[in-house]
């Protein structure tokens, strides 16, 4: 152990970051909100078979990266990889089939034993939402229209491209498997070792290879909208359709795949290339298998996941912090300046306190270190009127206001950013 260190992988948060982190999570959810959207907040560790069973055992999250560990009871647990398997968990323990259909927005940490680098972390943080019981693709196009509203809300949704594409359901999915297994098993030598163990157990995950070696090979095979039945077609057509109506651009990339056995229809990701290798900001599709998987009833559901940390990075706009009151008291003691501070947090103001030098460094502090924008001074002369002097730190004004209406005086003058 690396005493004194974060662990590989993790970050504090300070400061200007925890601001930017903040502000890509509440405007998620403020849009989520206006979309219907409630919040869940689910544990951060579950039992190991909750993740195994929804991801699927040939999952690169599954086998190589899960936070696993026997606890002092000698059960298996797991830190969440992701957010979703926990949710179709909670749906299934809570009963919550009685209350379809849900639209469920979440927000957290999440754990992956990877490799870390610029936009890959071990402990990173993700919004994210799941839509529960709606078989129509107008799901589809609502859960991609808020994620698109969030991106713009975040002032990203000029560096981002939508790229879409269909898994088709069952009966399009098992030809097209045939296809593939098919197609690959002449190549079955020259696959990588990870792709070669995927033609038997999940091909569809060969797509996805990022092994340079397996995407020659991949640009040729058969497409899946070749092996489209025409209700799967439909569905598509549907959802694409909907888009165009709504404005919101995208292209369709055929290689596109979420490869587990429970994904359906539509699948898609909003990337972008300003943040080099990373550049996945949000993705997701339908999983209409998912929650019979883990046991409960058949129900559809549609969601995606953002990672937070990708966002922060992407968005230029960060909230101002607030600008505080700065009191200096000078004359009347400083228990009298902690009273005018207190007295205008009681009225809903920030204030902080100047406690220490002459007038000229609690000023210098106010203005550069506290970004305040008034300084309140308690001098004697004007103690003496029950006022106190108000200087702008901005402009350089003073004004005498009386105590009593210190707090409206304030209020009626917000203070801008800077
Ligand atoms: P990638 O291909 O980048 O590994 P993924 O397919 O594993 O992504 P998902 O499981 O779909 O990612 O998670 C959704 C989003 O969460 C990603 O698009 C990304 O923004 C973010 N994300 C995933 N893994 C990490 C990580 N290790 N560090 C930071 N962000 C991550
Ligand atoms: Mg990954």
């Amino acid at each position: 152990m690396a005493a004194l260190q974060s662990v590989r992988g993790t970050h504090d948060l300070l400061d200007d970051a925890v601001r930017r982190h903040r502000f890509v999570e509440e405007t998620a959810f403020a849009v989520a909100r206006r979309y219907g959207f409630g919040e869940i907040v689910t544990p951060i560790f579950e039992f190991t078979e909750v993740f195994a069973r929804t991801l699927g055992d040939t999952s690169d999250v599954v086998t190589k990266e899960m936070y696993s560990f026997t606890d002092r009871s000698g059960d298996s647990l797991t830190l969440r990889p992701e957010g979703t398997a926990g949710v179709a968990r909670a749906f299934v323990s809570n009963g919550l089939a009685q209350s379809l259909p849900l639209k469920l927005f979440y927000r957290g940490p999440m754990f992956r034993h990877e490799r870390p680098q610029k936009g890959r972390q071990r402990q990173f943080h993700q919004v994210g939402v799941e839509v529960l019981g709606v078989e129509s693709p107008l799901a589809d196009i609502e859960a991609l229209a808020l994620a698109w509203r969030v991106l713009d809300a975040l002032g990203v949704a000029d560096v981002v491209t939508l790229e879409i594409n269909t898994l088709g359901d069952g009966d399009s999915r098992a030809a097209y498997r045939d296809a593939l297994v098919a197609y690959l098993s002449d190549f079955r030598d020259r696959l990588s070792e990870d792709s070669r163990d995927r033609l038997e157990r999940n091909p569809l995950r060969i797509l996805d290879s990022k092994d340079e070696g397996d995407r020659a090979i991949v640009a040729d095979a058969p497409r899946m909208a070749d092996s489209l039945t025409p209700a799967a077609r439909d569905f598509f057509a549907e959802v694409t359709g909907g888009l165009e109506v709504l404005g919101i651009p995208f292209t369709v990339n055929p290689r596109l795949v979420r490869g587990l056995d429970y994904y359906c229809h539509t699948a898609f990701e909003f990337t972008t290339d300003a943040l080099g290798a990373q550049g996945t900001v949000l993705a997701g599709g339908r999983y209409d298998g998912l929650i019979a998987q883990m046991g409960g009833p058949k129900t559809a559901g549609i969601g995606w996941a953002a990672g937070i940390e990708r966002l922060a990075m992407l968005t230029a706009r960060t909230p101002d912090p607030a600008r505080p009151v700065a009191v200096i008291p000078m004359g009347g003691g400083d228990l009298a300046g902690l009273k005018v501070a207190e007295d205008l947090r009681a009225a809903g103001l920030a204030a902080e306190m100047g406690f220490s030098g002459n007038l000229k460094k609690r000023l210098a502090r106010a203005a550069d270190r506290m970004n305040a924008r008034f300084a309140v001074i308690l001098g004697e002369d004007e103690g003496s009127r029950g006022a106190a002097l108000v200087r702008d730190l901005d402009t350089g004004t003073q004004d005498e206001v009386p105590l009593a209406s210190l707090a409206a005086w304030l209020r009626e003058r917000p203070p801008s950013g800077r």
